[in-house]
C-alpha cells in the first residue's frame, strides 16, 4: 500500500515539474508578444550567474543613435575598471515590439523651464528592460549586460523616482541607462553634443560600476559613483573612480586574484 501511495507522490511531484517548466515557457511567451509584460510579475533568471571576475559583458543598444559611441565606451570601461572584463560585446540594437511598446506606460507631465511648453513624457518601467536584458545575458552566456535607451525610464522597484538616468539590477547583473534627461534640449537650453556624449559615458560607468562594486554611492561629489539628482551632478563628475573607490576596486581584483 505504502509503495502505492509513493509511487502516487512521485507522479505528482513529476507532474508538478512539468507544469511549473509550461508555465514559465508561456510567460516568456507572452513577455515577447507583448501580452503581459514583466513588470507586472517578477523577473524570470533561471541562470542567474555567480559573481566572477574577471567577466565577460555585453551593450545592448535600443537606439541606433547612441550606437556610434560603442568605441568609446569600450574604451572608457577598459580605462576606469581596468583588466575587469575579458570581453566588451556590441549585442547591437533591440527593439521593443508594439504591444511591448505600450504595457506599463506611466504618463507624466514634465514643466519644462518655459512654462507653456510642457509636455507629456512616456515613461516605461525599468523591469520591461531587465527582462530583456536577463533573456540576452543568458543567451549570449555573459556575466553582465547594460543597455543604453533613450527611452524615458521610471523605476519598477520605487514609485517615488519619477525620472531617471539609469538604474543598475545587481541580482540579476544588468543595468540601464537612459539618454533623453541627457539632452540640453530637454531642458529648453541650446543642443550640446559634447556634454551629451559625456553624460552618457558617465551614467554607463556609473551604472556597471553598481555591478562591480555593489549598490552604494560614494559621497564624493567629483567620483563617478556619486549619485546624481540632476544633470548639473552629473556635470560635476570625472570619468573616474575617486581614490577610495579605486582601493574598493583593487581590492575585488586581489580578492578575485587579478
Ligand atoms: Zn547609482
Ligand atoms: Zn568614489
Amino acid at each position: 500500500m505504502s509503495s502505492r501511495i509513493k509511487k502516487f507522490q512521485r507522479r505528482i511531484s513529476k507532474s508538478k515539474h512539468k507544469l511549473r517548466k509550461y508555465s514559465e515557457k508561456i510567460k516568456r511567451y507572452t513577455y515577447r508578444i507583448g501580452i503581459t509584460s514583466p513588470y507586472e510579475r517578477r523577473l524570470i533568471d533561471n541562470n542567474q550567474p555567480q559573481r566572477i571576475f574577471p567577466c565577460n559583458i555585453g551593450i545592448l543598444f535600443n537606439s541606433n543613435f547612441v550606437k556610434r559611441y560603442y568605441e568609446a565606451f569600450v574604451a572608457y570601461l577598459e580605462m576606469v575598471y581596468d583588466s575587469c572584463f575579458y570581453n566588451i560585446i556590441d549585442l547591437g540594437h533591440h527593439r521593443f515590439s508594439k504591444m511591448a511598446m505600450k504595457k506599463g506606460i506611466k504618463k507624466e507631465i514634465y514643466k519644462g523651464d518655459i512654462q507653456e511648453s510642457s509636455e507629456e513624457l512616456l515613461l516605461h518601467p525599468t523591469n520591461k528592460f531587465f527582462q530583456v536584458l536577463i533573456d540576452k545575458r543568458t543567451e549570449e552566456n555573459l556575466d553582465m549586460i547594460v543597455t543604453i535607451t533613450k527611452l524615458p525610464i521610471y523605476s519598477s522597484s520605487d514609485n517615488n523616482i519619477i525620472f531617471l538616468f539609469g538604474e543598475a539590477n545587481i541580482d540579476h547583473r544588468c543595468s540601464i541607462v537612459s539618454t533623453l534627461l541627457l539632452k540640453e534640449q530637454f531642458y529648453k537650453r541650446k543642443r550640446n553634443r559634447t556634454l551629451y556624449e559625456l553624460r552618457i559615458i558617465k551614467e554607463l560607468i556609473h551604472e556597471v560600476g553598481h555591478l562591480i562594486l555593489g549598490p552604494n554611492h560614494c559621497i564624493n561629489e567629483k567620483c563617478v559613483m556619486s549619485f546624481a539628482h540632476t544633470v548639473e551632478d552629473i556635470d560635476r563628475k570625472y570619468i573616474g573612480l575617486c581614490q577610495k573607490c579605486q582601493e574598493k576596486l583593487e581590492n575585488l581584483k586581489y580578492s578575485y586574484n587579478f
